[in-house]
């Protein structure tokens, strides 16, 4: 393993320091796709900087209004058991218990997840059909962005050099709701997903059903992605019929743009395209909303 600098910092200004002195800094979370990335000289960075030990990065918490804010330390584990997250986003803590191992989900991290940037990454689907926003945070100042304008690319996020992720948060939803998220990997475990897709629908009486829906796609773009041409189909759509939702999902493959890689073929994604986003819809439309 290359050699590296390695800091702890016990409180933010400190970190936010180090970030600012030190241009080629690697943050490490839980490590688990950091420490594999330098073992595989992959990425080799001077100066690691361990956050493990900042409390304001900690935490799962809901305001008045309803809007639910995620610590970057939080762990797949300690979201998928939340149980703030289980009543108002179980999908989304299903999408936490998805992760790896369960090793794996005690170590890793939200902020770990979302700053690797992985089209497969297990926790973006959820968070995009959720309208979620990361919030940074360097030296000079605090910004907000959009979970999706926060990718510049395969494994890229817009996040300056000297910026920390502090926490995610998920607006309030008026009115009922309900959400799914659907994965396929080579396995049940230990197996980054080959495509995964989250669905849901709001309340909302200016469609003919009187339900909006969002659908986001990992792994068949550079980047997750939203199914636009399925939400406008399905936002116009008469009825939530059978039919309809399987067309929804025949609909989603125009957005979707796969490709082959060590996992899978652009052929198979596109078949769990179209499975998993009918399964998605059939999940949320067969069941009642939460309030
Ligand atoms: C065996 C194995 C199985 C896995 N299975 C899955 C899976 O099924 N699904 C899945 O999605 N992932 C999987 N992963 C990948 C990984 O475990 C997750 O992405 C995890 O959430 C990463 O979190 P971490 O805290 O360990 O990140 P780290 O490794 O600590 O960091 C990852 C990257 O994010 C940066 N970073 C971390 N925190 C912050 C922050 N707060 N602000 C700015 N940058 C930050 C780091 O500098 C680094 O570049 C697996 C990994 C392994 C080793």
């Amino acid at each position: 393993m290359a050699k590296f600098t390695y800091h702890a910092p016990v409180t933010m200004s400190e970190c936010l320091g180090m970030l600012r002195d030190n241009p080629g800094a690697k943050l490490l979370a839980g490590g688990t796709d950091l420490m594999v990335k330098i073992r595989d000289k992959l990425i080799q960075p001077d100066v690691v900087i361990d956050i493990k030990s900042l409390d304001e990065l900690k935490g799962i918490s809901m305001d008045d209004e309803g809007n639910i804010r995620i610590g970057a330390l939080e762990t797949h584990t300690e979201i998928s058991e939340s149980k703030l997250i289980l009543k108002k986003y179980p999908f989304f803590a299903q999408a936490c218990r998805w992760v790896g191992s369960m090793q794996i989900r005690n170590r890793g991290t939200i902020g770990g997840n979302i700053c690797n940037g992985s089209p497969a990454g297990e926790t973006l689907p959820s968070l995009y059909i959720l309208n979620a926003k990361v919030h940074l945070r360097n030296d000079s100042g605090k910004r907000v962005l959009p979970i999706s304008d926060f990718y510049c690319g395969p494994q890229k996020t817009c996040a300056y050099k000297d910026e920390i992720v502090t926490s995610i948060h998920i607006p309030a939803i008026k009115g009922k709701y309900k959400g799914a998220y659907r994965r396929q990997g080579r396995r049940n475990a230990v197996s980054i997903a080959m495509t995964t897709a989250a669905a849901m629908w709001r309340e909302d009486d200016s469609t003919p059903t009187g339900k909006r829906f969002s659908i986001a796609l990992g792994s068949v773009a550079p980047t997750v992605i939203m199914a636009k041409n399925a939400e406008e189909f399905l936002n116009g759509a008469a009825s939530c019929s059978n039919e309809i939702l399987e067309k929804a999902a025949m609909v989603a493959l125009e957005d979707a743009s796969p490709i082959n890689d060590i996992r899978t073929t652009s052929d198979y994604r596109n078949e769990l395209v179209y499975v998993l986003v009918k399964r998605c819809l059939k999940d949320i439309i067969c069941n009642k909303g939460v309030e």
